[in-house]
């Protein structure tokens, strides 16, 4: 019998961190081995809960969550969102603007189809959340990419990302606190790549999702406030900042001039009808966890479990004989490199294939997030910290083989 083919439109699309590694790392768990897992940015995952109140939220509206909601989400939770933007300085939220969908990822592909004709092309970063990429292609798109380089704290350059667009270009995609370097960007960098926008007429998209998960007293500035009258689509959620994956909620708000954005906000309405809405119980928590201020702070400050992670995480960086990291400034990631000087012909997949195979480390190797022949590999802050210096033990032993041959 002909085997079943599957869409030619997947033949680009990628997404590593759940990716071959992953499943070689569950082949050796089912063989009993005890894996260490640095591959995926699951709070639950590492023991942290979901902050009680919003649980409590959702428990006490289980009889009003059974029927279909509005496609655009809780009137209720769309109100505290687009209050909360309004607060931050986006202009013109109000909740038509706001969409409510099963976590961000849900939206950046409606975003994104909402949007795009065949052969359109969209400015990424380079290193992406690989869901960026998949989304651009799998809606016909093209992307493009500008470079985060470690030598530049992994901030781009608004010469470099202007000098990418053709008159195909669409949009801008920018991820701050980004996802996986850590770097959290300066607002005169924003005011930079919003005259970009503005010169070529490209729709912003902000994916700010570690928005509140910051370090050392960095300040997260919001893209809408920057753009003003421009367009710009910002992306939030209750899994980073909330320690809330499982509950599968985010948003994304739409500000600046609503002419110019009337036409684009019925297309993302369309496509959200489409779906019927984003599963209405999850979203009784949108509310205590916007209104109330954040908990995650007390998990990034000096003594907080996250703050003291990202310390072990340098300190092993520091001790080693091959790597070198930028801090990262926020989110839940660090994505150290392994030195040209020290192991000057280094694979990156085959270096994290050696760790899982040999050490019982599973990482996602640089090149995941859509970096040319990358030396990096990223490892995320949830582990308690005394497990994160194991893994650099366990790290250094493999790169010193490495080294060796
Ligand atoms: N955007 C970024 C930068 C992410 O790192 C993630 C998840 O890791 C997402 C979006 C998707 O988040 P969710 O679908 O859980 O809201």
């Amino acid at each position: 019998m002909a085997s079943i083919k599957p869409s030619t439109h997947l033949a680009d699309v990628r997404y590593e961190i759940r990716g071959a590694l992953t499943r070689r790392a569950r082949e050796l768990e089912a063989a009993g081995h005890d894996i260490i897992k640095l591959n995926i940015g699951n709070p639950g995952r590492y023991g942290f809960e979901t902050p009680p109140h919003l649980r409590e939220a959702i428990a006490g509206h289980l009889r009003d969550s059974e029927a279909y909601g509005h496609e655009q989400g809780l009137e209720a939770a769309r109100e505290t969102i687009a209050a909360q933007q309004r607060a931050r300085g986006a202009r013109h939220v109000d909740v038509e603007r706001v969409f409510i969908g099963n976590g961000v990822s849900e939206l950046i592909d409606l975003s994104l189809r909402a949007l795009l004709q065949p052969g359109d092309e969209v400015l990424l970063p380079s290193p992406d959340y690989p869901l960026w990429s998949a989304a651009t292609i799998l809606n016909g798109g093209k992307p493009r990419y500008y470079r985060c380089l470690a030598e530049n704290g992994h901030v781009p350059d608004a010469d470099e990302i202007e000098a990418l667009v053709t008159p195909r270009t669409r949009a801008l995609v920018l991820i701050n606190p980004n996802n996986p370097t850590g770097a959290v960007y300066p607002r005169a960098l924003l005011e930079r790549i919003v005259a970009v926008a503005a010169r070529h007429n490209l729709l912003l998209l902000a994916d700010e999702i570690y928005d509140e998960i910051l370090y050392d007293g960095v300040a997260f500035q919001p893209l809408a406030e920057v753009a003003g009258e421009l367009p710009c689509v910002s992306f939030g959620g209750l899994s980073k900042v909330h320690r809330a994956c499982g509950y599968r909620v985010g948003w994304l708000s739409l500000s600046g001039n609503h002419a110019r954005s009337a036409d684009y906000r019925d297309a993302l309405q369309l496509l959200a009808a489409l779906r019927l809405c984003a599963n209405v119980t999850a979203q009784w928590a949108v509310i205590p966890a916007l209104q109330d201020a954040p908990t995650i702070t007390t998990l990034t400050a000096p003594g907080g479990r996250l703050h003291e992670a990202r310390k072990a995480v340098l300190d092993g960086v520091a001790a080693s004989a091959y790597l070198d990291v930028v801090s990262p400034a926020g989110a839940l990631y660090a994505f150290p490199r392994v030195r040209a000087d020290a192991i000057p012909a280094f694979d990156d997949n085959a270096f994290a294939l050696r760790l899982l195979e040999e050490e019982s480390v599973l990482v996602v190797p640089g090149s995941s997030f859509n970096v040319p022949a990358s030396r990096h590999l990223r490892l995320t802050l949830l582990p308690q910290p005394a497990q994160l210096r194991e893994v650099f033990a366990r790290i250094e032993q493999v790169l010193m083989r490495m080294a060796a041959e």
